[in-house]
C-alpha cells in the first residue's frame, strides 16, 4: 500500500467539509423556521445563501485538484446537527429556544472554523495558491457568521430566555 501523504489528507479532509457543507445547506432553512426572531431567521437564511457559494467553491478546489466532488461522511456534523434538532423539539415554545438555536449554530460555525483553518493551512503548504484564496474567502464567511451569531445571542436572545422572576 501507497504511503499517504498531506496530499491525500488535504483531499480527505475536502470530502468531509464537502459532505458538511451539504449537511448545513439542508438544516439551515429548518433552524430559520424555527428561529422565534426575525433578526434569526435573516440570519440563517442569510448563511443559507453563503453556504450555496461555498459548495461552488469546494467544487472549484476539487476542479484544481483534477478530482471528482465527493463527500465523505462527516459524523461530527451529523451529531452537531442532531444536536440543533433535539433543541428544537426540546424547548418549541420556550423563550430560551432562540438562545439554543443560536449555540446550536455556534457549534456548526466552530466546526467549519476548524477545518477550513486547517484546509487553507495545507493548500499553502502544498504550494496551492488558488485553492488558499477559495478557502480563505469562506473562512472569512464562517468566522463573520460566528460574530453575528455572537451578537443576536449577546443582543436579545440570552435575555429573553432568562426568567426574570426568580
Ligand atoms: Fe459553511
Ligand atoms: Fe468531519
Ligand atoms: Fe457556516
Amino acid at each position: 500500500m501507497a504511503e499517504k501523504t498531506l496530499n491525500d489528507l488535504f483531499l480527505d479532509t475536502l470530502k468531509d467539509i464537502y459532505f458538511a457543507e451539504k449537511q448545513i445547506l439542508k438544516a439551515l432553512p429548518k433552524m430559520a423556521r424555527a428561529s422565534q426572531s426575525e433578526e434569526g431567521k435573516a440570519a440563517f437564511l442569510q448563511h443559507r445563501e453563503e453556504t450555496q457559494g461555498q459548495i461552488e467553491r469546494l467544487e472549484q478546489v476539487f476542479e484544481l485538484l483534477g478530482k471528482p466532488a465527493r463527500g465523505k461522511t462527516c459524523e461530527a456534523i451529523l451529531g452537531i446537527i442532531a444536536e440543533g434538532e433535539e433543541i428544537i423539539e426540546e424547548f418549541k415554545g420556550s423563550p430560551a429556544l432562540d438562545a439554543g438555536l443560536i449555540s446550536s449554530a455556534q457549534a456548526v460555525e466552530h466546526y467549519e472554523i476548524a477545518r477550513y483553518g486547517t484546509l487553507k493551512a495545507w493548500a499553502t503548504q502544498l504550494g496551492m495558491k488558488e485553492a488558499v484564496v477559495l478557502l480563505d474567502a469562506t473562512l472569512q464567511e464562517e468566522v463573520a457568521t460566528d460574530e453575528k451569531l455572537t451578537q443576536l445571542g449577546e443582543g436579545s436572545a440570552n435575555k429573553k430566555g432568562t426568567r426574570k422572576s426568580a
